[in-house]
């Protein structure tokens, strides 16, 4: 490139459990950030009709006038839905409820399932966006429209699984759809991991679900566990990443574990390193 920095590789990770509540949002949020602080330029496509992941990184509705329903319905680009956020690297493509009824509007569109793979193709294109090394999509809960066109467009799919009692059955289920996007849709996509989310090391049906997790998917499963911590909690509702909001909490620090753990199986360093 023109500055000399070779461009590093665009990676795309769908965060995705049909399951609510499991802690997408607050990966997409938090593991964002955590790239972000170690020096990756990264995008969050808040693909959930809910917006948490837009209101948990300070995006209020007025700002939300181009959202991913603009995106997806074709009457925005990705550079006009694209906003800054508080935190230095990272931007947000935010949601509003309009979401909600894009999946009846596109239902019968041939392209129905490419959408957000066709808007994200003008990554490389666009001069504001080509820094951008990780794109994380935040899935809503439900293996709908919204999510096979999030699973369409990423190289891997990061599922975040808390440690309870039907957490095998859910992942189950998720890795059919991921088979069933492979074979019709998306051939290159694979498993970026599966990360623990909500870990309570006190309790003991937590601890047989990390083995049974660990004996299921082997070393997919990230040496990281995310603890449950009332300061990740707390973070959003002063629509602050944890990493803003408490650096020093145990899941921040889990966080920024993740981040290089996930950074490592993509094989390549760390930008700033
Ligand atoms: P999803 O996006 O899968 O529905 P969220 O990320 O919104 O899940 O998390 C569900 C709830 O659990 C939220 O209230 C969130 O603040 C809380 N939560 C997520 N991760 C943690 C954690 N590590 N410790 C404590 N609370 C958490
Ligand atoms: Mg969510």
């Amino acid at each position: 490139s023109e500055t000399g920095i070779p461009a590093r590789p665009l990676r795309i990770l769908a965060l995705a459990n049909q399951k609510g509540g499991v802690g997408k949002t607050t990966t997409a949020i938090n593991l964002g950030t955590a790239l972000a602080a170690i020096g990756e330029d990264v995008l969050v496509i808040d693909l959930d009709p809910q917006g948490n992941a837009s209101t948990g990184l300070g995006i209020d509705r007025a700002r939300r006038q181009i959202s991913t329903y603009d995106l997806m319905a074709g009457e925005a680009s990705l550079a006009q839905t694209v906003i800054p956020t508080a935190v230095p690297r990272l931007s947000i493509a935010p949601s509003t409820m309009d979401l909600l009824g894009l999946e009846m509007e596109m239902a019968t569109a041939p392209d129905r399932a490419h959408r957000l793979r066709t808007a994200l193709k003008s990554l490389g294109q666009s001069e504001s966006l080509k820094r951008i090394s990780y794109v994380l999509i935040d899935c809503p809960p439900s293996l709908n429209l919204l999510t096979i066109n999030a699973l369409a467009a990423a190289d891997a799919v990061l599922v975040p699984l808390q440690c309870e009692f039907f957490a095998l059955e859910g992942l189950s289920q998720l890795l059919r759809t991921v088979e069933q996007v492979r074979g019709a849709l998306n051939p290159r996509l694979s498993i970026q991991g599966v990360v623990l989310t909500m870990f309570d090391p006190r309790n003991n049906l937590s601890n047989q679900v990390v083995a049974d997790v660990r004996g299921f998917m082997g070393d997919k499963v990230y040496e990281t566990m995310i603890p449950r911590n009332v300061r990740v909690s707390e973070a959003p509702s002063h629509g602050k990443p944890a990493l803003l909001y408490d650096l020093k909490c145990a899941g921040s620090q889990a966080y920024l574990r993740l981040a290089s753990e996930v950074i490592q199986r993509e094989g390549r360093m760390p930008a700033a390193a």
